[in-house]
């Protein structure tokens, strides 16, 4: 059964940030699944920071994306086709094909997921590559301990939101959150727990974080880098420990950004920075579902998504997301 398929296609590289004529959306055929191989009906699909790096013509972790092709990106779709024992028509799937609204996936990059034990957003936010990234890169790569005073930056988006709310429940002394707007602001106070939280365009952020946590910072979550990386340097005590999970401050720069003004601090302070990369922690996976899932199931783990409803409106919930238009995890329902 050979079906027709709307897909969003990488139209020309941004140079800086992306705009609508980045993207083309187009009808393209699909082909029978060879063996091996699953034919997917893409229901919802994430858009994510690190989209944006594979936009350019640049060697990095994963390869970029070639102009002309359909973007790829997490998906949860319904198998209409199986040529794989395990795999039958009916079946969720959770795989790396979305940008589209059919896809031919190789099994093997396929995970079976339960609608009735998690909503289908949750697989593609908290309990997915974004709460796994949280759980590693605070407890892992930061090495959080109970007591430590925890900073995060774009607090309010996807990762940031579950870093909070996972140093708060494992006993952190004090949570502070950083993000772009008051209604983020409340939206961390109220609804998550933080203990402090702040907007970064209110002021110097080395003034608003120094108000915010006047003994200073244990543990430092960086999302943004730049001025945000800086400021949370400056705070820390000595011995703490920075994750550079993400510095979406400067995905979009079209020339060199300047490095911290600070560096030199590392040494006095004895601190540890260290990079990390989701796809490091798979060895963490069962332990963080073990973890993180009852945390969602009994509420006492929120987790919010902002969706964008039709995959022609894919490139402008990508758009939001870059630009801090939406809370929490930012999804596009396919179907
Ligand atoms: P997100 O935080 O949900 O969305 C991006 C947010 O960045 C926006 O909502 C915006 O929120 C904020 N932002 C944009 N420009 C900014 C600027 N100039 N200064 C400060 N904040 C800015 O995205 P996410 O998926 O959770 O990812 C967060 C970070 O983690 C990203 O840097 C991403 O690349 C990284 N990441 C890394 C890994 C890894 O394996 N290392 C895995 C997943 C994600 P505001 O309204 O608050 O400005």
């Amino acid at each position: 059964m050979s079906v027709h398929s709307t897909e969003v296609r990488l139209a020309a590289r941004p140079h800086g940030w992306p705009t609508a004529e980045t993207f083309e959306i187009t009808r393209a055929e699909v082909a029978d699944p060879a063996p091996g191989q699953l034919l997917v009906r893409n229901l919802l699909m994430s858009v994510d920071p690190y989209m944006r790096s594979r936009m350019d013509d640049r060697e990095s972790y994963v390869p970029p994306f070639k102009v002309g092709e359909a973007l790829q990106g997490g998906a949860v779709g319904e198998v209409v086709e199986s040529t794989v024992d395990g795999f039958k028509p009916g079946d969720t799937v959770l795989h790396g094909l979305g940008w589209r609204e059919y896809a031919l996936v190789d099994a093997r990059s396929a995970a079976k997921v339960d609608p009735s034990v998690a909503p289908l957003a949750a697989y593609l936010s908290v309990l997915g590559m974004t709460g796994l990234t949280a759980y590693a890169g605070l407890l892992r790569t930061a090495e959080f301990k109970p007591g430590d005073v925890v900073f995060v930056s774009s607090a309010a988006g996807a990762v940031g939101q579950v870093v909070g709310q996972l140093a708060r429940h494992k006993g952190a002394a004090k949570v502070i959150g950083s993000a772009g707007s008051a209604a983020k602001v409340a939206f961390l106070k109220d609804d998550l727990g933080f203990d402090e939280a702040f907007d970064y365009h209110d002021g110097p952020v080395r003034d608003q974080l120094k108000r915010a946590a006047p003994d200073g910072i244990d543990v430092y979550f960086d999302n943004v880098g730049g001025e945000q990386l800086e400021a949370a340097i400056a705070t820390m005590n000595v011995h703490g420990r920075i994750t550079v999970c993400g510095m979406i401050s400067v995905y979009n720069a079209t020339e060199p950004t300047p490095a911290p003004r600070n560096l030199a601090q590392l040494i006095g302070k004895r601190l540890t920075m260290r990079g990390m990369l989701v796809t490091d922690h798979g060895d963490l996976r069962d332990a963080f579902v073990r973890e993180v899932a009852p945390l969602v199931a009994d509420g006492s783990l929120h987790h919010h998504e902002t969706v964008f409803e039709g995959l022609d409106r894919a490139p402008e919930a990508f758009l939001a997301m870059m630009r801090g238009d939406g809370h929490g995890k930012i999804l596009v329902k396919i179907a």
